[in-house]
């Protein structure tokens, strides 16, 4: 395989490491794994976790739960708030797979009463902190409500309560992630049991991230998790703690353009296009937009210290090099960028190849 333009490359055994080692520890707890698939957004990727025997799966958008129903997954959530412009695709989904919902009010679940043709699951979407969408676990009228209205619905069941603590994400130790977890799943368990002393029962409890499902070690009570960034981690999981550098499976093949020896720069052809604009701040309290892969051959090796792109406009990355990777490269050879974000990464290339050259299809590429 010729790298010629930015590609994102995947260490398979890694990411198949990754998904093992979730899907083990899913197993060991007696929780349902249910990734998110909005991480690689691949049928390619589908299989290695069918492989590993997952069966359920979370996605992010209507045309999301098509594209995989259409690769043969039939137990998909829409872990988004309902679209209700999608109905028609809702009801071509609910016909031909098992599909779960999220709602937050009364009003969604009134609209979908009246317009879904087939049988429909719904989870009540609880915020226990990330403050983005959902309930407030502390306003039980609002949630029983919501629970009333789909218990009054024919064709919806109430399959249970659903959260996504992604204030994970402002931690920077196992122990902070723990204690969000902790928090979370608490007041996960009192809804459940709020719902439970009224006349809603088999109330299942679903929770996400991959911060937490990566460090967590107390899971009772809990039924279901749905971490998706796991199956690749990236910059942001290994400075937050949950993930160790060997573990992280992809990184963007960016060709060098240009030196600038006064400044010890590299200029790359890989920018906020190939790998995003999202940043993080290093130990050091800089601004990065990837780390350096030291090397990639059969596998990713180590990140190299003292380098890292530290702009990213357009389609230029500025990557600050340490003094002998600057002396080493030249122009027209490549530079390994590891994503701070792989899932927008997977999400923004369309070059994207295993390292031994298998071709990752994806949505934009089609099964
Ligand atoms: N569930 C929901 C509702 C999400 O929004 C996300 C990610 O944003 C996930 C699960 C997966 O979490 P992570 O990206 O930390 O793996």
């Amino acid at each position: 395989m010729v790298i010629r333009r930015p590609t994102l490359l995947i260490d398979k055994q890694r990411a198949l490491h990754n998904i093992y080692r979730m899907k083990t520890k899913a197993d060991r707890y007696g929780i349902q794994l249910r990734p998110h698939f909005k991480t690689h957004q691949s049928a390619t990727v589908g299989e290695w976790f069918r492989s590993a025997g997952v069966e359920a799966i979370t996605v992010s958008s209507v045309a999301m739960a098509r594209y995989f129903a259409d690769d043969g997954w039939s137990d998909i959530t829409i872990a988004f708030p309902v679209n209700l412009r999608e109905m028609d695709e809702i009801n071509e989904l609910a016909e031909r797979i098992t599909l779960h919902v999220l709602v937050e009010s009364a009003e969604t679940v009134d609209f979908l009463a009246n317009n879904i043709t087939h049988h429909l699951n719904a989870w009540i979407k609880i915020d226990t902190g990330s403050h983005r969408t959902g309930i407030a676990s502390d306003r039980p009228e609002e949630i029983r409500a919501v629970a009333g209205t789909i218990a009054n619905a024919d064709r919806i069941t109430l399959k249970g309560i659903l959260t996504h603590a992604g204030h994970t994400y402002n931690a920077r130790s196992k122990e902070e992630i723990q204690k969000i977890h902790e928090d979370s799943t608490e007041q996960m368990r009192n809804v459940r049991a709020m719902l439970s002393s009224e006349r809603f029962s088999g109330i299942e409890i679903s929770v996400g991230d991959t911060p937490t499902a990566s460090v967590a070690e107390n899971w009772d009570g809990i039924d279901e998790m749905r971490p998706g960034n796991f199956v690749f981690y990236d910059v942001i999981q290994y400075f937050i703690g949950s993930c160790g550098f060997e573990d992280i499976a992809v990184v963007v093949a960016c060709p060098v353009v240009a030196k600038h020896g006064g400044r010890q720069e590299i200029v790359i052809y890989g920018g906020a296009v190939h790998y995003s604009k999202d940043g993080t701040v290093d130990e050091e309290g800089r601004k990065i937009f990837g780390l350096i892969a030291d090397h990639v051959s059969d596998t990713i090796g180590p990140v190299r210290s003292g380098s890292y792109v530290r702009s990213a406009s357009q389609e230029h990355g500025i990557v600050k090099a340490a003094k002998d990777l600057f002396n080493r490269i030249k122009q027209g050879d490549l530079l390994y960028v590891v994503p701070v974000h792989s899932c927008l990464a997977m999400n923004l290339l369309n070059d994207v190849y295993t390292l031994d050259g298998e071709r990752v299809t994806h949505m934009r590429s089609g099964l």
